[in-house]
């Protein structure tokens, strides 16, 4: 294995994740952390190996999304948890689909958790920790500028697009997936376009995955609400989806910036 040391610059350190400068411009590199929060911060941890599950997980859905022909920032996987992705411009929106109830929808609706929904529901929040990400509608975004009518419409169809095929992606590896989060971005392309591209992760951290047979949460709620066996989980849920990491044997990656893998991960 080729590994270069060299300190990158930290751009910006998230709950989950650190962004550090990326090798070419155009490019960062988005670092998977164990920590873990819920309830805006107010409860915090470590699931062990999480990290290293999301990167490869995150890594495996955008690849089966692009593939589809929806654009992400993914670009390859540089090491256990690192990733090289492309720089968008964040669109300050928390994008959440829903299939079935649960979460903050059954407690602010008052409705089962568990009750199937007759369509998908689309719904968006604006991303701000000091506000608790409040809940906001289309008018709000539009008339606050984060994001114009068009560009609205491209998020809400990629991410319908995205539910349809994760929904069925997940129902065959015995999973159901109730409800979870997309963030977009925006890039502008060599001819001068502007593109929404799929940004952030999708994993056990953003997605509510339920076992089709005992509905069993597979997911972050396990960690929310103590449910125990955290780790095993989001293993779980990467040894359906036939990515399952090799076991570790060399040591882990710094969180740092100065290691990065060259060629194929
Ligand atoms: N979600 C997320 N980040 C957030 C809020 C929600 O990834 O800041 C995900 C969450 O994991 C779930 C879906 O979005 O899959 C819907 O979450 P909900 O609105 O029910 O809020 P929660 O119960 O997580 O507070």
């Amino acid at each position: 294995m080729n590994i270069r040391m060299n300190r990158r610059r930290r751009l910006y350190e998230g709950k989950a994740k650190v962004l550090f400068e990326g090798p070419e411009p155009g490019t960062l590199v988005q670092y998977f952390k164990d920590d873990a929060t819920a309830f805006n911060n107010q409860k915090k941890g470590t699931i062990t190996g999480k990290g290293v599950l999301n990167n490869r997980i995150s890594e495996y859905l955008m690849t089966k999304l692009n593939e589809i022909g929806v654009p992400t920032h993914f670009m390859r996987r540089l090491n256990m948890r690192e990733q090289l992705i492309r720089k968008v411009e964040i669109i300050p929106i928390e994008v959440v689909v829903r299939n079935v109830v649960a979460g903050s929808l059954a407690k602010r609706l008052g409705i089962p958790e568990g009750t199937v929904l007759p369509r998908s529901i689309v719904e968006f929040y604006y991303k701000n920790d000091q506000l608790g990400d409040p809940m906001v509608s289309d008018e709000h975004i539009t008339a606050f500028g984060w994001a114009c009518a068009p560009e609205l419409e491209e998020i809400m169809s990629l991410a319908l697009r995205v539910n349809d095929y994760l929904s069925g992606l997940f129902l065959g590896i015995g999973l159901k997936l109730v409800d979870f989060k997309l963030e977009f971005g925006r890039v502008w392309e060599e001819d001068g376009m502007m593109r929404i591209i799929l940004a952030d992760e999708i994993s056990p951290d953003n997605c509510r995955l339920w076992d089709v047979r005992s509905n069993e949460k597979m997911d972050k709620d396990r960690f929310r609400q103590d449910l125990g066996k955290v780790e095993e989980a989001y293993q779980e849920v990467a040894r359906r989806l036939g990515i399952m990491p090799e076991m570790v044997t060399g040591a882990d990656v710094p969180l740092d910036g100065s290691i990065e893998t060259i060629g194929k991960a």
